[in-house]
């Protein structure tokens, strides 16, 4: 989307509830409503009550579906004819590849060589073109862009495009119908679209309820761009989380500002707290998770987040994107939980 003529360039208006209403109308026939249920498991353990948003039920295996959605069905008819591209550390591509296999329009994704076989094999089934190249997300992205350039592709951006957002934060109004004295809402982040989505939609209308992020120890770009007081960048490394990898973009438009305004804090986990996460959705909710999904359940086992009294407590569980066997070798090492 282009900002409205005589805007200042640098600071776009913000996608807000009207547009996530939009949205919602736009995307109902591509996405499923997800339930949203009650831990017993958690709640017994700490003082307030918690649920559990089921985004990894998604077709795609995670909520990026929505976002997707949203961008893709609302590009003119011209636009559809390019073809659209765009790169990702996985849940995102799927996301862009199922819904342009769905309408018809090419599409083209760009990886870096840190993006796990199993994401790779479930994007090359809806039919996109796969491009691996360099070894991190900027990598993949500089490249993307320059397709972009070159082909007259529309980059779909994994995070800061208002379309993208105001998708994911669908999630908040759903959440709203199915819980309306929610008080907390934990959101596994990464470049920032999920919880800004989902901040705009919850605390428009309910001011009062706090949004918390969650990232790995290593790597948060988000927390750290917070800190600065402006977007950076941090060296990537390795973490069961390998789908909260990437930065925001130093030319980043609406989700730093975004974070700035209606997130209260994020939280950071270490690699064990993450595998507990897993460990603990495994044992009592059967669920196989990846690492980013379980870092909501992380950060409340490990006491990161702690809910009061009978508070209501909403965790974000993102995605199913793990291969078994790696998903087994990172549970093991906790599962006397
Ligand atoms: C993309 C993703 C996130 C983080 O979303 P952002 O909008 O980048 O902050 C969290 N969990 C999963 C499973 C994801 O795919």
């Amino acid at each position: 989307m282009h900002p409205a003529g005589g805007e200042n360039k640098t600071s776009p208006e913000l996608p807000g509830v009207r547009q996530i209403w939009e949205a919602r109308k736009r995307i109902r026939p591509s996405i499923y409503r997800t339930p949203l249920i009650y831990s017993a498991p958690l709640s017994d353990r700490l003082k307030g009550e918690v649920y559990l948003k089921l985004e990894n039920l998604q077709e795609i295996g995670a909520f990026k579906i929505r976002g997707a959605a949203n961008k893709i069905l609302s590009l003119p008819e011209e636009e559809r004819r390019r073809g659209v591209t765009t790169y990702s550390t996985g849940n995102h591509a799927q996301a862009v590849a199922s819904m342009a296999g769905k309408a018809g329009i090419p599409a083209v994704v760009c990886l870096s060589n840190r993006v796990p076989e199993a994401k790779k094999r479930a994007i090359a089934r809806w039919g996109a073109e796969i491009r691996v190249t360099g070894s991190s997300q900027d990598d993949a992205e500089a490249y993307c862009r320059k397709l972009a350039e070159e082909e007259g592709m529309v980059l779909v951006d994994p995070f800061d495009d208002p379309f993208v957002i105001a998708g994911q934060g669908t999630i908040g109004l759903e959440i709203l119908e199915d819980l309306p004295d929610v008080a907390s809402i934990i959101v596994p982040t990464s470049g920032g679209g999920l919880i800004s989505g989902i901040s705009a939609a919850v605390r428009t209308t309910s001011p009062e309820v706090t949004v918390t992020g969650v990232s790995m120890e290593r790597g948060a770009v988000m927390h750290a761009s917070l800190e600065a007081g402006h977007p950076v960048v941090l060296e990537e490394s390795d973490t069961l989380a390998d789908s909260l990898l990437g930065g925001i973009g130093l030319e980043n438009r609406y989700t730093f500002r975004l974070v700035q305004r209606y997130v209260s804090r994020i939280v950071l986990l270490p690699e064990e707290e993450i595998a507990r996460g897993m460990a603990f959705l495994l044992k009592y909710h059967k669920m196989m998770v990846e690492g980013a999904a379980a870092t909501g359940v992380g950060a409340l086992l490990s006491g990161a987040v702690t809910p009061e009294d009978r508070e209501k407590t909403v965790i974000i569980v993102t995605g199913n994107n793990v291969n078994p066997e790696a998903f087994l070798d990172s549970v093991k090492s906790v599962y006397t939980i």
